[in-house]
């Protein structure tokens, strides 16, 4: 078995995080797990018209002879540092997702030509059931559905000419999901040869808010403490926020105001998983949906031949903006950086509210966020970082190795690899991008 990081690895001194694509060679064929987007890096001009993060590895956009053929690409999660590139250029081998993470990255395409093709190019995966790729079925997969920021993501434990190798994707275990996910996980995982594992939280473990139960309570005192809207600056793929903000709104007595898209992503988890999902749905009395004209219009050009969506894009009944703000009580409002838009002209009156800022704090050096912030900081809202990390503690790190007794650790997705060392001693191989580790 052969293992070569082609990126994202956690190389001693220049690790980097997100972009991840790793490939794996049996003696028969070649698979690959995840194709993330790199992030982008500070100052970075988007170019939309360029084809971003491709990577020349042979067979993923023409056949090859000269090597073993490259038959899946095994999808972790609903991130673009984990599934973006895949959108860029058709790809030649067959794209293995589970049904929800098809549904997240369909949803959040930017249009209906970057998404991922529906047809025989996919094949669904089913959590906790074990599935195999390769020419012959020589790797054996089994996929443990895991807690992580996104709303679907797995962890990979894949057999292959004898060995054991146990790809974490990102993930933790304090989220709304993390006791129950991360204590199956445990009671099923094995050893495993070779841990390749995420170390985003390196160097980064100082964390204020150490759990989603922990942010939920903050924000409903500050909901408490506040007559004004309270506006949520966070992503909508957040599922854990959301569902957290859903209940403070009940709790509190206020209004949720969401955006079609972020509602869409709600409905979509409901009907595919049902009660299980124990996701509320759009269909709630305190919840009302942005009557915002773009958005609605942008997702039902992509979505006019997509039944399943279409029909929940339907069943949605905004109304006039002067009844959707008519509400005596005060606001909870989820926002993104493009809703400057609407909030500029609509709201009225910032009077004694504040302002949420619940992502990652790197971010706030991205322009399109600075300007929303700057936005409140003119109308005199008051503001306050609130965020708990999507990714394992350095606790819950030492819990997945030892519990997979690994021969060989290979940190990915970090900034500090070589802090694996420091905690884990010998059994850690800080690789190169593009290095071949034989096993
Ligand atoms: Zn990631
Ligand atoms: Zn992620």
């Amino acid at each position: 078995m052969i293992l070569i990081i082609h990126r994202g690895a956690g190389e001693s001194g220049k690790g980097e995080i997100g972009g991840n694509c790793i490939e794996l060679q049996s003696s028969k064929s070649r698979i690959l797990l995840d194709y993330g987007a790199p992030l982008p890096k500070r100052n970075e001009k988007q170019d939309k018209n360029t084809l971003k993060g491709i990577l020349n590895i042979p067979g993923l956009y023409t056949e090859t002879t000269k090597e073993l053929p490259l038959t899946d690409i095994i999808i972790s999660h609903s991130h673009q540092d984990h599934y973006g590139v895949l959108l860029e250029k058709a790809v030649k081998p067959k794209i293995r997702v589970s049904r929800l993470l098809e549904d997240f990255i369909r949803i959040s395409a930017s249009n209906r030509y970057k998404t991922i093709p529906k047809e025989d190019k996919t094949d669904y995966f089913t959590r906790y059931v074990s599935f195999n790729a390769g020419i012959n079925d020589e790797f054996q997969i089994y996929p443990y559905p895991m807690d992580h920021s996104a709303a679907e993501a797995f962890s990979f434990e894949i057999k292959v000419d004898g060995k054991t190798i146990l790809y974490t994707g990102d993930f933790r275990n304090h989220g709304h999901k993390g006791d129950t996910l991360f204590k199956r996980f445990k009671e099923r995982v094995g050893k495993a040869d070779i841990l390749l594992t995420e170390g985003t939280m390196m160097g980064r473990d100082d964390t204020r808010i150490k759990t989603e139960k922990e942010l939920m309570s903050k924000i409903e005192k500050i909901s408490a403490n506040y007559s004004g809207h309270i506006f949520v600056l966070c992503s909508f793929q957040n599922i854990d926020l959301i569902t957290s903000l859903i209940a403070i709104a009940k709790n509190t007595q206020r209004e949720l105001l969401l955006g079609p898209y972020a509602t869409l992503i709600l409905d979509v988890m409901q009907t595919r998983m049902g009660w299980k999902s124990k996701i509320p749905s759009s269909k709630i009395p305190y919840l009302k949906i942005l009557p915002l004209r773009e958005e609605f219009k942008r997702l039902r050009i992509m979505f006019s031949k997509d039944k399943d969506y279409k029909e929940i894009l339907d069943s949605f009944k905004p109304g006039s903006w002067d009844s959707t703000l008519s509400s005596k009580n005060k606001y909870i409002i989820p926002i993104t950086s493009s809703y400057l838009r609407w909030i500029a002209p609509k709201i009225k009156s910032f009077k004694d509210s504040i302002l949420v800022y619940s992502m990652w704090e790197g971010y706030l050096e991205d322009p399109k966020f600075y300007e929303i912030i700057e936005y409140f900081e003119e109308k005199g809202v008051a503001k306050t970082n609130l965020h708990v990390s999507g990714h394992a503690y350095i606790k819950t790190l030492k819990e997945v190795v030892d519990k997979t007794d690994p021969d060989i650790i290979i940190p990915i997705h970090t900034e500090y690899p070589e802090k694996f060392k420091e905690l884990f001693g010998d059994k850690v191989h800080t690789v190169k991008n593009g290095e071949e580790i034989k096993s």
